[in-house]
């Protein structure tokens, strides 16, 4: 696989201060390991009028079938073999797109401490890849790379230059030029590649959606082919598809008040191939949480037993969760949670936002009364039954946010865990794991015993004979009990 970008610099500027704007050095070639082999980063030309940027990506075929990504098309489909010979090798795919990311991330923020003014500037460019997987032909390549901006050579790869009657291959040659940022040209290239090639057969969590219209922003919202770009991108999850149509349509609504380096810049750095395989269930859970305190319209948020930290991060990288409180019983997790945010190296404005305090959950506590929203994820199964109740009361008695979110092992996964001796819990310290029947019943009960309505949400795979791995129970208070908090005793 292989891309060459090529610039012939502008207005006094050096074409090789692309390697300032690629953050690579333009004299030296550079090796970085990715998850589905080596990346290769070398410059052919480098000269003040002109400077091309080569980028190589050494797909590992065998580290592609680990990975279980190895049903690229041009080979033996369905065979042993087939997972072996592909196309992966040599065609432009979804992988070089997280190539891209991997090796340009901050490029692609359009970060450049050493040269600012030039990465916000449109440069002549030159993109080309010299085999594109493109399902819809050379005429879909224009139609996506146009309306940006590009001028388009696409032409189509012969099946075999010696026999011309066996007619096109489905691989075109690209070659694309215009006046644009880097940062747009590389986003343009993260999203459509992909989109092009059409074989995402990995799952897409609903993460991919932020992924999207982060990348997509500023070009995806007025492309006349987005819906096509986002279904396909989304691998054709209509759920997906459409959430992410909405969000679009809001986009190109406040397009007027559009800020947008402050939105790329919190996402492409990290993670960086959590798309490319099923997502950890931690990673699903904060998710789904994120998404149910965002509905809920939660501005200060409690995250109770929070651990080493990890939600308290995830929420304090959207700015609309004005104020975190993580509460712990244990010292050491509130120790490495403090290490793991940088609580001490944290800015001003950001640690106004966050605070970490001891605490024990099974008694009231006046410092959880006044906020949105309480998480407990996976803490109730970390206490003996007989203390629910009191946990129960400091939480849904006396603290009383809007919302109140828990989650826990549903008992009846633990067949699909293939690491798990029959009979076990998930983790030496759960003291209990309940069934999707036990859960519900506490929760309905502790809901009608304090004034709130519940609602039940699965995360993970929701297996047809076993549910979900993990369950959340949506607390939501009814209109009007706000203050029976006091009349409510401990059972
Ligand atoms: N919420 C985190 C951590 C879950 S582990 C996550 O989802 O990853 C359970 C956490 O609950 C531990 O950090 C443990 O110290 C804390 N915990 C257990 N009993 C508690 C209690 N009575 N009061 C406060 N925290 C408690």
């Amino acid at each position: 696989m292989f891309l060459t970008i090529t610039t012939t610099g502008s207005g006094g500027m050096p074409a090789t201060d692309l390697g300032f704007l690629l953050h690579k050095h333009p004299e030296k070639a550079q090796v970085f390991s990715t998850s589905y082999g080596d990346a290769h980063v070398f410059y052919p030309v480098a000269s003040e009028q002109r400077c091309t940027a080569a980028l190589l990506l050494e797909v590992d075929p065998v580290a592609l079938v680990r990975r279980g990504k190895a049903k690229g098309r041009g080979g033996a489909p369905d065979s042993a073999l087939g997972q072996y010979v592909n196309d992966r090798p040599y065609a432009a795919s979804s992988l070089l797109a997280v190539a891209l990311r991997t090796v340009f991330a901050s490029a692609l923020r359009g970060v450049c401490d050493a040269r600012p003014e030039r990465a916000a500037q449109p440069l002549p460019l030159r993109i080309e890849i010299p085999a594109v997987p493109a399902r819809g032909g050379a005429a879909l390549v224009r139609r996506l790379f146009e309306p940006l901006g590009w001028t388009v050579e696409a032409e189509p790869v012969a099946l075999d230059e010696q026999f011309p009657a066996w007619g096109e291959s489905r691989y075109v040659r690209l070659a694309l030029e215009g006046e644009m940022r880097l940062s747009a040209a590389l986003r343009h290239l993260y999203v459509l590649l992909p989109v092009l090639d059409d074989a995402k057969h990995y799952w897409v969590s609903p993460d991919e959606v932020d992924k999207l219209l982060r990348m997509g922003d500023g070009w995806l919202p007025a492309h006349p082919e987005q819906r096509l770009i986002t279904s396909r991108y989304l691998a054709r999850r209509w759920s997906l598809t459409r959430q992410a149509m909405e969000r679009l349509e809001l986009a190109r609504l406040a397009e007027a008040d559009d800020s947008e380096a402050e939105e790329i810049d919190n996402a492409v750095d990290e993670e960086v191939d959590t798309e490319e395989k099923p997502l950890p269930l931690a990673v699903q859970r904060r998710e789904a949480i994120l998404a149910e305190l965002r509905d809920a319209g939660a501005n200060r948020v409690l995250d109770l037993g929070c651990g080493q930290g990890q939600l308290v991060g995830a929420l304090l990288k959207d700015v609309r969760f004005t104020e975190v409180l993580g509460v712990d019983v244990s010292s050491r997790a509130l120790g490495e949670a403090a290490r793991r945010l940088r609580l001490d190296r944290m800015g001003e404005r950001q640690s106004s936002r966050v605070r970490l305090v001891q605490g024990s959950l099974t008694y009231t506590d006046a410092r959880l009364k006044g906020y949105d929203a309480a998480v407990l994820s996976e803490v109730v199964e970390h206490l003996d039954l007989p203390r629910l109740p009191a946990l129960e009361y400091a939480v849904f008695g006396s603290a009383r946010p809007a919302t109140v979110l828990v989650t826990t092992p549903n008992v009846e996964y633990n067949v699909r865990w293939e690491t798990l001796p029959a009979g076990h819990v998930r983790h030496a310290d759960h003291r209990f794991e309940w069934t999707r029947e036990e859960f519900r019943s506490w929760a309905e009960q502790v809901a009608g015993r304090h004034g709130y309505g519940v609602r039940f949400v699965p995360v993970g795979p929701d297996d047809p004979e076993v549910g979900p791995p993990t369950q959340m129970a949506v607390f939501t208070m009814t209109a009007g009990s706000t203050t029976t908090a006091k009349e409510v005793t401990p059972a």
